[in-house]
């Protein structure tokens, strides 16, 4: 009976053994397969969050490269990229009778592309409630608005004394040449401070031009020509010119202390 009992208990126990095994054994499988899953779901999670971000950056390179190859076809479409089209003397408008297909009027005959006249808006109403007092002097202008600049400022130089050819050298040298000026893309504007108008480097003391110099990244502009870059943007020190490059463009640009040339990697 001894033996009978010895053997049943132990048949009970192999039994439990089994069943507890393949209890063991199922639960260890689904844990086993689920870490597996998550550390798969895990391991395809970052792989995508790479994916994302090299697809987010060649786009931001493709961005960088259309803006530098065809600025009026960038400045027209909608596609990623529009705000950064560059226009200098070596990167003229592709197509000099470009339009904004959109603008809107933010001063009296100041007009800008409809696509940033809110951040512009918008700076221009906090640097007044800071108490500055600042206006829209110059905004979009076509070839021939232009050219007539250009014109008026090389005569200029001629009345005091310049042969045509170096009145047209210094002229180039604060003035775009027809063409390869920003204020074509409809994303440039020249803002001046009302208690100093002239158009110097003194204007950028002003607490209207250090207000705007600190805080124009966070509604999407750049000061497109700071002091000592001129070698690079081939315009001297312009403490009143501001260029759309939409917010995140211009957080780096910033960061970097770039100009948009080095930016672009021209
Ligand atoms: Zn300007």
């Amino acid at each position: 009976m001894r033996r009978v009992s010895v053997s049943q208990r132990m048949k009970k126990m192999f039994l439990l053994g089994i069943i507890m095994g393949a209890v063991a054994g199922i639960l260890f499988t689904v844990l086993i397969a689920n870490g597996i899953i998550s550390n798969k779901e895990e391991t395809y999670a970052a792989r995508v969050q790479t994916l994302t971000n090299e697809n987010e950056s060649l786009q931001q390179e493709a961005a960088k490269r259309g803006a530098v190859n065809n600025n009026t076809d960038l400045l027209a479409g909608n596609e990623e990229g529009w705000a950064l089209a560059l226009v200098n003397e070596s990167h003229p408008m592709a197509d000099t009778s470009y339009v904004p297909a959109e603008m809107i009027e933010v001063e009296s005959e100041r007009s800008v592309d409809s696509r940033i006249a809110a951040d512009l808006e918008q700076m221009l109403a906090d640097g007044a409630a800071e108490g500055l007092s600042m206006y829209v002097a110059s905004a979009y202008r076509s070839y021939e608005q232009q050219r007539d600049v250009f014109d008026a400022t090389m005569r200029d130089w001629i009345n005091q004394g310049y042969s045509p050819l170096s009145a047209y050298d210094e002229t180039r040298k604060s003035v775009a040449v027809p063409g390869t000026s920003e204020h074509a893309t409809g994303l440039a504007v020249d803002i001046i401070a009302s208690e100093y108008e002239a158009l110097d480097d003194r204007q950028g003391d002003t607490d209207e031009q250090k207000w705007l110099m600190e805080h124009c990244w966070e509604y999407g502009f750049i000061l497109r020509y700071p002091q000592e870059k001129a070698d690079i943007t081939g315009i001297i020190y312009e403490p009143w010119h501001y260029r759309y490059v939409g917010k995140a463009a211009a957080k780096e640009i910033t960061e970097q202390g770039v100009t948009l040339e080095e930016y672009l990697g021209e």
